[in-house]
């Protein structure tokens, strides 16, 4: 297969280029750098630097590569941002897909795997099904619900087939240690907690310990980085196969509580946890059911908690010694 990868030198899509690769697909990755880095691109896959949103820099790629199958990674993704700044959400989340989309047709591309989240339940508690109501509570969840009906849309129109991932808490790194999230990107719990136990942070936070959950905390569903990209392979050569489109969740089927995740960072070197006040927004337990990604992809994780926090040590240690 020859895959597009649209948001390649970032952290989750420099993870999929690495997965494709060592499946042996040629890939090819379009980014624009403003939250890549060129560090976390593959040698052996082909660059172009340029901006979805300008149809130009599109056709440049299009023009030049014959590709099967188009993978989106390229969203701004940070909620609070997205609260302040909703236009520049809306403009890059789906203006930005929808002249790839353009594009797509007009070169008789017709099969995406795009990139979603379990933003897109709100403040739904418990076990996330594809079915449930879609309700976002904040723009970055609406700009990806917002695309993904736009994407059903256009392939109800002109043929296309999609794959759309919901994807819950992913964190880790790639076993080579190469690729992992950068250190100027942590807002998140896993890397956040791994930064006070390698003398990057004083202490890690805990948002509330007033939730109905069985300690207090929030729960939540942890994916290791590479088992979420892995799906994505699965995705593709089921698009290029004759698949239907479909939306499925990425996770695994299991919650932990904040607090268990610190225990777990905790099992590898000391770590302080303070309490502080939730935080807004957060709903009491957000799990995924991956029942219909394991039937249809026969896809399920590899990687446990105890993994994805170890991955993340190792990479953060690397990088903060560099
Ligand atoms: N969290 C925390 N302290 C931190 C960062 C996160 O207690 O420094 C909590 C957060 O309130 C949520 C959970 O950890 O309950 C996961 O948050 P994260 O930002 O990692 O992902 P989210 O679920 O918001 O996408």
């Amino acid at each position: 297969m020859r895959v597009l990868v649209v948001g390649g030198a970032g952290y989750i899509g420099s993870h999929t280029v690495y997965e494709l690769i060592k499946d042996h697909q040629e890939v090819i990755i379009l980014d624009n750098l403003s939250s890549g880095y060129m560090e976390l691109v593959h040698p052996e896959a082909t660059f172009y630097q340029g901006d979805i949103r300008n149809k130009a820099d599109v056709i440049r790629v299009f023009a030049k590569e014959e590709i099967d199958v188009v993978m989106h990674f390229a969203a701004k993704i940070v909620v609070p941002e997205s609260v302040k700044e909703p236009l520049e959400y809306y403009y890059n989340n789906v203006e930005g897909v929808r002249v790839l989309l353009e594009v797509m047709k007009e070169f008789n591309v017709k099969k995406i795997v795009f990139s979603s989240t379990a933003a897109v339940y709100g403040e739904a508690s418990g076990i996330c099904h594809e079915d449930d109501p879609t309700v976002p509570i904040n723009p970055y969840g609406e700009t990806k619900l917002a695309t993904e009906k736009m994407i059903k849309w256009v392939s109800n129109a002109y043929g296309f087939n999609y794959v759309i991932f919901r994807y819950f808490n992913v964190a880790g790194a790639d076993q080579s240690l190469k690729i992992g999230l950068m250190k100027d990107q942590l807002t998140h719990l896993i890397p956040v907690a791994i930064q006070g136990i390698i003398g990057l942070r004083d202490h890690l936070m805990i948002f509330g310990d007033d939730y109905p959950t069985k300690d207090g905390t929030c729960i939540r569903d942890y994916i290791h980085v590479s088992d979420l990209a892995y799906a994505h392979v699965l995705g593709a050569h089921y698009l290029v196969n004759g698949g239907t489109s479909e939306t499925m969740n990425l996770g695994s089927n299991a919650g932990f509580t904040v607090r268990e995740v610190a225990e777990a960072v905790n099992a590898i070197a000391p770590l302080k946890v303070v309490m502080g006040p939730r935080r807004d927004g957060d709903p009491a337990e957000l799990v995924a059911s991956n029942d219909k990604a394991k039937r249809i992809l026969n896809w399920s994780p590899k990687y446990n908690l105890k993994d994805i926090v170890q991955s993340d040590y190792l990479y953060r240690k690397k990088i903060s010694y560099k």
